[in-house]
């Protein structure tokens, strides 16, 4: 952009005074023969709507001969956004030949705007394009727009099946941004598509065809970190502290191996959270990850770091390298779909005799997804008695996992599938035995039955013997700053 902004203006300037004698003359002409009907027709100007900053965040908009006008606002019917297309074609002509002046006079009907061609200077004389920008709106295809801009079905195709990327063209999102830069002679010159503020794919006309590619600007990383004392709910609290969303979902999942957070937290727990947050020119465009963080649970300290080995894989460990992970989930509903506490029918009087309850039974609404607590084959997906529709899990090294009471079940968790660890193997129902909507589940080790609240589960891979020297030396700093938060944190509540 910058190179044809330095280009078009060197030669606006050496062919300026030629230009300037022969518009004058057909200007003239021109003038006297639209002056009536300027004045006798009521001037459009309200559909040039202004610019709305957001849409060209660094378009220079400020060169006169650049006019950047939307094509179509979201809400904005074709019918006026083809007015508007033709309005810009008409001010191209005329701002020309004279300098940046009031668009009033400019206004030309919309009955010349098939461009005669005695108003047409000749294409050698200026190089004066034009940007067309259009917002993406719903129901817009890019033949739509590509009609609305007039330009032709054969153009398009020819764009599209110029590279891959250029094919991704085709999947535009409401809210994107198109712009065209065209030449003179309406040749494409190029072609944006923002994507949003970081990402964009650009076509380029190039000596035969197109060249194509994706833009990611790159965003300035800052370190930002929250704390606070739970009161009532991580939630209520780690929003106060000024953490998003995203992030607080984020660090249930991180600690989620080591705490139950529908069943453990207590008043009085606490956490500090070390993030990442992306900034584009001052302006804050997302929040990246948690790199360290520390959740204190009934009294007992948890500590995570992020480290992405030489292989670019990301993971939390311990600060001594142990996996944050296991080897199963704790629990296999998600944690913010369960509705009340765990029911602590740890015995049931049975006929005058008392017999434990062999599992946790997780009240959550009908249709919540379950998901299979660690990596296995399904060996069982029926009806079973009092249980009703009921999924087992074979897992490695004689472990089973037991899911009750379902609605239904997942269609790709099939009896004899190989499953993932965290894979929706069925909803929550009341199916068999159940009073009201719950999942029970049961963990059994060598077919012993386990709390599968309270028992050891193995951990996921520590870190890889190789990484250990970088990955002490990329994580040291960040323990360093917990500690410090943590000091404050420990004076603050004092
Ligand atoms: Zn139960």
């Amino acid at each position: 952009m910058k190179d044809f902004k330095t280009y078009s203006s060197g030669r606006r300037n050496t062919g300026r005074k030629l230009l300037k004698i022969i518009l004058l003359v057909v200007f003239a002409l021109v003038a006297a023969g639209l002056y009536l009907f300027i004045f006798e027709r009521p001037v459009i100007n309200e559909t040039v709507q202004p610019q709305p900053p957001s849409q060209a965040p660094n378009q220079d908009q400020q060169d006169p001969d650049r006019i950047t006008v939307p094509l179509a606002l979201p809400g904005q019917s074709q019918e006026e956004s083809s007015r508007v297309s033709n309005q810009r074609t008409d001010q191209r002509i005329s701002t020309t030949p004279h300098e940046p002046s009031n668009n009033e006079t400019e206004q030309q009907p919309a009955t010349i705007s098939p461009s005669p061609p005695e108003l047409n200077p000749a294409p050698t004389l200026t190089n004066a394009t034009e940007t067309i920008s259009h917002v993406i709106a719903p129901g817009d295809t890019l033949s739509t727009i590509f009609d609305e801009m007039g330009l032709s079905a054969t153009l398009l195709h020819q764009i599209i099946h110029s590279s891959k990327t250029a094919k991704s063209l085709t999947d535009i999102r409401p809210g994107e941004i198109l712009r065209v830069e065209l030449d003179q002679k309406k040749n494409l010159q190029s072609l944006i598509l923002e994507r949003d503020k970081v990402h964009s794919l650009h076509i380029q006309a190039a000596d035969s065809g197109f060249s194509s590619s994706k833009l990611t600007k790159e965003l300035e990383k800052r370190t930002a970190h929250a704390q606070g004392l739970i009161e009532n709910s991580l939630y209520i609290s780690a929003k106060q502290a000024g953490l998003p969303e995203t992030t607080i979902m984020e660090l249930a999942e991180i600690f989620g191996w080591d705490i139950d957070f529908a069943l453990e937290i207590r008043s009085g727990d606490s956490f500090t959270v070390i993030y990442e947050e992306e900034f584009l020119d001052g302006e804050k465009i997302r929040t990246g990850p948690i790199l360290a963080a520390e959740f204190i649970n009934q009294g007992r300290s948890y500590r995570a770091v992020r480290y992405v080995d030489k292989t670019g894989k990301a993971d939390y460990y311990t600060p001594d390298g142990q996996s944050m992970r296991k080897a199963f989930l704790r629990a296999p509903v998600d944690f913010r779909r369960i509705s009340s506490r765990f029911t602590t029918e740890r015995w049931h009087p049975v006929l005058g005799k008392k017999r434990p309850h062999r599992g946790v039974d997780y009240a959550a609404n009908t249709g919540t997804p379950i998901k299979a607590a660690g990596d296995g084959k399904i060996i069982h997906r029926s009806r079973k008695g009092g249980y009703g529709r009921t999924v087992i899990i074979q897992h490695a090294h004689g472990y089973s996992t037991l899911y009750a009471h379902l609605s239904s079940y997942a269609r790709q968790a099939r009896l004899g599938s190989q499953i993932k660890q965290g894979q929706i193997i069925g909803y929550v129902g009341q199916s068999g035995l159940a009073t009201g909507p719950h999942l029970h589940y049961e963990f059994r080790v060598n077919g012993v039955h386990r709390n599968p609240l309270t028992v050891k589960l193995p951990d996921a891979e520590p870190i890889a013997k190789k990484f250990r020297a970088d990955f002490l030396l990329q994580t040291q700093p960040l323990v360093t700053q917990l500690d410090t938060l943590n000091r404050m944190l420990v004076a603050d509540a004092r």
